[in-house]
């Protein structure tokens, strides 16, 4: 049973969005809110995008963006998007050609803005390339390159510029007949960010990619995209996400899913609850939870597992995880599974013994889930 069903404290109820396909992945209405990451490496290196792409997805992310500045990179698109696990975004700004090519290399979606590329002809034609490949468009509206008269109109970047940026934008996309598009407006700045997300989320029906700019290093960045981004999830808004960090995509994709597991909006892997430890701990909680962090790391089936230093809140919290050690004394603690007390364990053998129990406990999972899902077929 969903602990939000018993828990209405916990609700989030999703603005109503509509469906686009991004290659194989659905984006808005009612399915799950994606996590995306974007590559770093020079695309034209195939060999070195095409391993960041599978390692961002190994590590969750339903969606890699790409950027596509110039020819060599559209060449080398059509490689990477043969060996990609998921879809492949391309990112292009101002050159419609890139788009066109990009649409035919395979990409899923093309990131362009059509107010940006030139003259009708120029929009026209990389619309009818990404119908022609089924490819989606996602407008990226950003605070710090807003269309000159916007500036002009406004005096500085404001939420209403940011959402009439979008607009114009979507209205090219609409009066060619295209409706396979999502949208972003996003700025470094969180509130400048969140109240255009929340004006433009009023604006328009469409699925929302939700992200703060340039948000910095991984803590830094961290802390400003989960405010930010988990402000507007928690309001209800956003239908796909992208952490930015100036980091390994790696990160921003456990970053992201964090954030969604946080609110309860996306279960993957283990869900560490552990305390910060004090002096009562009866086992080094820190080197513990770093160590079971990194050998549980392959671990995809959604579950919990508490570690806690004493008892405290060591049997309150097993009472609501999977898997639960608490510490006690004498170099031992106590082993809890499925909430209940289980059995003692030595502090040295803890580690290994627990990712066996969580390893063990993973595969009754998914074995029970696929025994629903075939029951309900
Ligand atoms: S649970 Fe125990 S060890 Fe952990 S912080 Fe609280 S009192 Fe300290």
């Amino acid at each position: 049973m969903s602990l939000n069903s018993v828990r209405p404290w916990r609700n989030i109820y999703r603005r109503k969005s509509r469906q686009i396909m991004v290659g194989s992945v659905p984006v808005g209405g009612d399915a799950p809110i994606t996590v995306q990451t974007m590559t770093n490496t020079l695309t034209p290196d195939v060999k070195a995008t095409i391993a960041q792409v599978q390692a961002a997805a190994e590590a969750g992310a339903d969606i890699v963006r790409i950027s596509v500045p110039d020819q060599d990179s559209s060449r080398a698109l059509k490689e990477i998007v043969r060996e990609s696990p998921v879809p492949i975004v391309a990112d292009i700004h101002f050159h419609y050609k890139r788009g066109v090519e990009a649409a035919e290399a395979g990409a899923a979606c093309l990131r362009i803005n059509p107010g940006n590329i030139g003259d009708e002809s120029r929009v026209k034609e990389v619309i009818k390339a990404a119908r022609d490949n089924k490819c989606s468009i996602r407008i990226g509206v950003n605070a710090g390159s807003l269309e000159k008269h916007l500036l002009e109109k406004y005096g500085e970047p404001c939420p209403e510029a940011m959402v009439e940026s979008g607009l114009d934008h979507i209205k090219i996309l609409e009066d060619n007949d295209f409706h396979e598009f999502k949208i972003s407006c996003k700025a470094s700045d969180v509130f400048l960010a969140a109240a255009a997300y929340q004006a433009l989320a009023e604006a328009t029906d469409a699925p929302i990619h939700l992200g703060i700019t340039e948000a910095g290093g991984l803590t830094s960045g961290t802390i400003k995209s989960a405010i930010g981004l988990g402000n507007l999830l928690w309001m209800g808004i956003g239908d796909t996400i992208r952490v930015s960090l100036s980091a390994d995509p790696v990160e921003e994709v456990k970053v992201g899913y964090e954030i969604l597991k946080s609110l309860g909006l996306r279960h993957r892997g283990v869900n560490i609850i552990s305390c910060p430890s004090c002096a009562r701990q009866g086992f080094d909680v820190i080197k513990t939870v770093e160590a079971l962090e990194q050998r549980l790391e392959h671990i995809k089936t959604p579950m919990s597992l508490s570690i806690i230093g004493c008892v405290v809140n060591g049997p309150g919290e097993a009472l609501m995880t999977d898997v639960g050690f608490t510490g006690g004394g004498a170099g031992s603690g106590m082993v809890y599974l499925a909430g209940k007390q289980s059995h003692k364990l030595s502090n040295d053998q803890m580690i290994d013994h627990i990712v066996e129990q969580v390893e063990k406990k993973a595969a009754e999972l998914s074995a029970e889930e696929a025994a629903a899902a075939e029951a309900a077929e």
